[in-house]
């Protein structure tokens, strides 16, 4: 059955490969962009920082395609720096954009799937909030946060047939990595056992899978897709 799926962050990058997923499945996708308006997708402007742009995107997705069922929450930043040189900013912009983001958005979704009695949340984190990283006590913090949102979900919403879950990708193919020095890049695949870095669809595969009916009874779970890095953690 095609459903409404709306991602954050689905301009480019990992949320790109999200919506390619879901629209190769059938479903209605949207996807929330900043700057220029994807091609491929229906486009809501919206910045997760702010509430009101946030309420603004979802009333014009149920516009369209009525209530949002499927909700994936990608939009993400790094500021990257070590701990005594990270200024109070660069750890709140982080969390703003990534923990703060992703609660309004689910907040938002909430209220309808609790009406629908049926929905899918899905927070993509990252291995980084589990192990830790240096130079990313903001970015951790927030992605090691999303699963305390993801289980508290899980817990207020779990009788209503929601299901809520994190999927923390290693690294990836993207922009955001991209950024890396080659050297650095060549040190992290030695120390992934897959040797490699994933491809955005690889994170998609199983997005795409938490949202279908043969997940219904997964929820509250961190799921790793990470090449064996954190080996299941
Ligand atoms: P990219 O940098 O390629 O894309 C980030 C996306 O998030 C863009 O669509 C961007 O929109 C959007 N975004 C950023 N800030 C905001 C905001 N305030 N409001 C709305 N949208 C925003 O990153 P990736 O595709 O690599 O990452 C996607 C997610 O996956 C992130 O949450 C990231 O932390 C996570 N992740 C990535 C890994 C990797 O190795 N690449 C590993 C583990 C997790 P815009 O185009 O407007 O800037």
């Amino acid at each position: 059955m095609a459903r409404t799926v709306l991602v954050t962050g689905g301009n480019r990058g990992i949320g790109l490969a999200i919506a390619q997923a879901f629209a190769k499945q059938g479903d209605r996708v949207a996807v929330t962009y900043r700057g220029t308006a994807p091609s491929d997708f229906f486009g809501v402007q919206c910045d997760v920082t702010d509430a009101a742009a946030v309420d603004a995107a979802f009333a014009a997705v149920e516009a369209e395609f009525g209530p949002v069922e499927v909700l994936v929450a990608n939009a993400g930043i790094t500021k990257d720096t070590l701990l005594m040189r990270m200024s109070e900013e660069q750890f709140t912009d982080v969390i703003d954009t990534n923990l703060t983001g992703a609660f309004r958005v689910a907040k938002r979704a909430a209220t309808k799937m609790v009406r629908a009695r049926w929905g899918r949340m899905i927070f993509i984190s990252s291995i980084t909030g589990l192990s830790g990283n240096p130079g990313q006590v903001n970015y951790a913090a927030s992605k090691a946060g999303l699963v305390g949102v993801a289980r508290s979900i899980t817990r207020e919403l779990g009788s209503r047939n929601i299901t809520a879950n994190v999927v923390a990708p290693g690294f990836v193919e993207t922009d955001m990595t991209a950024e890396l020095p080659e050297e650095r890049k060549a040190e992290y695949r030695k120390t992934i056992p897959a040797g490699r870095f994933a491809s955005p669809d690889e994170i998609a595969g199983v997005v795409t899978w938490l949202a279908s009916d043969a997940a219904g009874y997964v929820t509250g779970a961190v799921i790793p897709v990470d090449g064996g890095l954190g080996m299941g953690h």
